[in-house]
């Protein structure tokens, strides 16, 4: 189930990390009565009563009048591509307000005083349902015995599994499912006591694995369980064409939602440029976190990154902005699939 991303938005000093405190039943963000002393966003994980996994955004104050405000005013509506559902304090801001409407996002409006479970109530009747989908959609039912193929190199932090790994495997259990794990070294060991109704592999190994198993069982990968949760996978399908009509000299954007320290084997720095390059010798930038471009004419293709620790709206944000742009845009796992000839074999959620 995908976090719910609430984002805090109201003028400095308006209350917005005293709120978001109160929501979180602990102190997440600085509480001051100096205006503007939240300058850099503050996001923290959490469970509400009525709203499940949520992250709560305590934002900077918007159009402030310090020297910071116009910066402080900008990380602020960055925060709305990540943003499911907005809670705004008075005095309400106008010019906020129509971005918002403009983005899609629905809106709670909060006025001092208004109790705890009030506004819990408020958020649960405005938040989109969406947060309910699961990630592996319709591709398994319970009972089902599914095969996860997991590999533990040196890309893979010590001492315990990443993000979408962790996700999809609590998923499974909750769904009524026989999740069995494996790594690609110990995949025929695995083969031996099962045949599995799906088998959900790392994307890195796709090609190994596709070759191991029969080609008639369902296979699909964590990277596209997470497109289609996080993103438009019709689009990003789509977007994969525009792979076969690179040419030397394009410019292709690896975007990534975080910014995690890159590692030797890192998959949108390493294997897919060099994937790439054996198609065209093109020219690629990489965006990390928020850094993704406002500018995306100069790119014939941007391939996004699984967003595991970002929510849906930011990649459908990006989404929205790059076809506005009229750039193809993919994602990392499709990528992969169509970079070894596999779009057409692998199950889409
Ligand atoms: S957010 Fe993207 S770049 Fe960061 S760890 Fe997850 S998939 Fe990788």
């Amino acid at each position: 189930m995908e976090r719910l991303h609430i984002a805090f938005f109201g003028p400095p000093n308006s209350g917005k990390s005293t709120l978001v405190n109160t929501l979180a039943g602990q102190e997440v963000s600085l509480v001051s009565p100096v205006p503007g002393t939240t300058t850099d966003p503050v996001r923290k994980a959490i469970e509400l009563p009525g709203l499940g996994p949520c992250v709560l955004i305590d934002t900077a104050g918007l159009d402030d009048a310090g020297v910071l405000g116009p910066e402080r005013s900008r990380l602020t509506r960055r925060i709305l591509d990540e943003t499911d559902l907005a809670v705004v304090l008075d005095p309400v801001i106008p010019s906020l307000m129509g971005e918002l409407e403009r983005a899609g996002i629905p809106v709670v409006r909060y006025a001092r005083g208004q109790s705890r479970e009030s506004l819990l109530e408020q958020l649960a009747a405005a938040a989109p349902g969406e947060q309910e989908k699961y990630l592996t959609g319709n591709l398994v039912k319970a009972g089902d015995k599914v095969l996860l193929v997991m590999p533990q190199d040196s890309e893979a932090p010590k001492g315990r599994l990443i993000l979408p790994q962790v996700q999809v495997l609590r998923e499974l259990l909750d769904r009524g499912c026989v999740p069995v794990c494996c790594t690609p070294e110990s995949l025929p060991a695995a083969l031996k006591d099962m045949t599995p109704n799906l088998v959900i592999t790392d994307s890195q190994v796709f090609k190994l694995v596709n070759q191991t198993i029969p080609p008639e069982w369902p296979l699909t990968s964590f990277s596209i369980l997470l497109a289609a949760m996080k993103g438009d996978i019709r689009a990003f399908v789509e977007g994969a064409g525009a792979i076969g009509r690179l040419k030397d000299g394009d410019h292709v954007l690896i975007a990534e939602a975080c910014t995690h320290v890159p590692d030797t084997e890192d998959i949108g720095r390493v294997k897919i440029p060099v994937l790439l390059r054996r198609k065209a010798a093109v020219s690629i930038d990489i965006a990390a976190g928020n850094d993704f471009p406002e500018d995306l004419s100069p790119y014939s293709l941007i391939i996004h990154c699984g967003a595991c620790v970002a929510g849906g709206a930011l990649v459908r944000s990006r989404i929205r902005k790059a076809l506005l742009a009229g750039v193809p845009i993919t994602n990392y796992g499709i990528a992969i699939a169509r970079l070894q000839g596999m779009l057409e074999r692998v199950s889409l959620p």
